[in-house]
C-alpha cells in the first residue's frame, strides 16, 4: 500500500526511516514512511490518498514533546516541522502556518510589535504540536493568544474550530488524539515595545539555560505538574535524580527531565519513567501523569498516555 501511495506521489516518501533523526530525544525505531509535504495541496492530496488506500498516519510537528518506541511507527509519518512555515500580520491579528516554530513565531511578532508569545520563545516546538499540546512556560500558554485553529480531517476537508472548541486545559486540548490534523492557528496579540520584549525573552532563555539540561537530548518535562507540587522536586525528594536505566538518565540538572546520555532506547526511557512513576507515589503519595507522547509500537500497554 504505501508503495502505491509514493507511486500516487511521485515518489516522495522516505521509507524506514529512523525516528530518531526526527525527535528531540533522539530516539525512536523506523516510521515505515515519513512525508514531508511541500505545501498544503500536497497535505491535502496525501491525506485523501492514504484515506482511500487504508493506511494509518500519524502527524507529527517538531518531535520535542515524543517518546517513538524502538519498533518503530506502522504507516505512514506526515511530519510538518520545515514546512506550512508561513506568517501573516495585520494589526495585532496574526495567522501562521502549523509547522512554524514557536520560536521563529514569538520573535517575528516582537519584530512586528506585538507581544504576548514571549514565554513561547524557548519552547523548541511548532505552532501545530504548540496548539495541540496548549504548550505554556513561565506564567503564559497558548490558550492566551489562540482565537481560532483551522484543522484538516482524515479525508482531506477543512473545518475551523473557536479557542472555547478548542477546550484548552493544563498542556490539553480537545485536538489532541482527534483525528484531526491542525493546519493553521489565529491569534491575537498586543502591541508592546520591541526592545523591552526581546529583554523578557533574553530573560526567559537565560532562566531556561540555567535550569534546563538543554544539551543533551530530552523531551522537555517527562510528567505534568501535579496539583499542589512540582513534579522536579517530588522526584528529587524520592532520591532519584541522576538515576540511570540503560544511556537514559532522570537528568541531575532538572530532576523531571530524562536526557539521552549516548545511545538510550525507548524500552530504557519507559523503564526509568515506571521507576520514578512508582517510587514517587510510594514516597509522597503522589501520581504522576506524563506530558510526553509515546508513539509507536514494542512499548506496554500501560506506559501509553
Ligand atoms: C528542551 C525542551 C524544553 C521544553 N520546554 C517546554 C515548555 O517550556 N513548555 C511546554 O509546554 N513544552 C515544552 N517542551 C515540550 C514541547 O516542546 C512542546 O510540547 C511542544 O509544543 C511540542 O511541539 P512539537 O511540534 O515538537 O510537537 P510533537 O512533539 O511533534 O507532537 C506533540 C503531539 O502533538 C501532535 N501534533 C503535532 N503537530 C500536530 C498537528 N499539526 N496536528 C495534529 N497533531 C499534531 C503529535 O501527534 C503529538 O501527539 C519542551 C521540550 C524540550 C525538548
Amino acid at each position: 500500500m504505501l508503495q502505491e501511495l509514493n507511486r500516487r506521489l511521485s515518489g516522495v516518501l522516505r521509507f524506514n526511516e529512523p525516528m530518531s533523526r526526527h525527535t528531540s530525544f533522539r530516539i525512536g525505531g523506523p516510521a515505515d514512511a515519513l512525508f514531508v509535504p511541500r505545501d498544503l495541496g500536497e497535505l491535502k492530496k496525501c491525506l485523501k490518498e492514504t484515506h482511500e488506500l487504508g493506511i494509518p498516519v500519524t502527524v507529527i510537528g517538531n518531535g520535542s514533546n515524543l517518546l517513538v518506541c524502538d519498533g518503530g511507527i506502522r504507516g505512514l509519518v506526515i511530519k510538518l516541522s520545515g514546512t506550512l512555515d508561513w506568517i501573516h500580520i495585520s494589526g495585532n491579528r496574526v495567522r501562521a502556518g502549523c509547522g512554524v516554530l514557536l520560536s521563529t513565531l514569538a520573535y517575528k511578532a516582537v519584530e512586528a510589535g506585538l507581544g504576548g508569545l514571549e514565554f513561547a520563545a524557548g519552547i523548541p516546538g511548532t505552532l501545530g504540536g504548540g496548539v495541540i499540546m496548549n504548550a505554556g512556560a513561565y506564567g503564559g500558554e497558548m490558550k492566551d493568544v489562540v482565537t481560532s485553529v483551522r484543522a484538516l480531517r482524515p479525508t482531506g476537508e477543512e473545518c475551523d474550530f473557536s479557542a472555547a472548541e478548542m477546550s484548552f486545559g493544563y498542556r490539553r486540548s480537545s485536538m489532541q488524539n482527534s483525528g484531526l490534523y491542525a493546519l493553521e492557528v489565529a491569534m491575537e496579540l498586543q502591541p508592546t515595545n520591541k526592545e523591552e520584549s526581546l529583554a523578557v525573552i533574553r530573560d526567559l532563555n537565560d532562566r531556561r539555560k540555567a535550569k534546563q539540561p538543554l544539551a543533551l537530548p530530552s523531551a522537555g518535562s517527562v510528567f505534568k505538574r501535579p496539583e499542589g507540587y512540582y513534579a522536579g522536586p517530588l522526584i528529587e525528594k524520592a532520591g532519584l535524580k541522576g538515576l540511570r536505566i540503560g544511556d537514559a538518565e532522570v537528568s541531575t540538572v532538572h530532576a523531571n527531565f530524562i536526557v539521552n546520555v549516548g545511545n538510550a532506547t525507548a524500552a530504557d526511557v519507559l523503564a526509568l519513567i515506571a521507576h520514578v512513576r512508582d517510587t514517587v507515589y510510594r514516597e509522597s503519595g503522589v501520581m504522576l501523569e506524563q506530558e510526553v507522547k509515546v508513539i509507536g509500537e514494542q512499548c506496554e500497554e500501560e506506559y501509553h498516555v
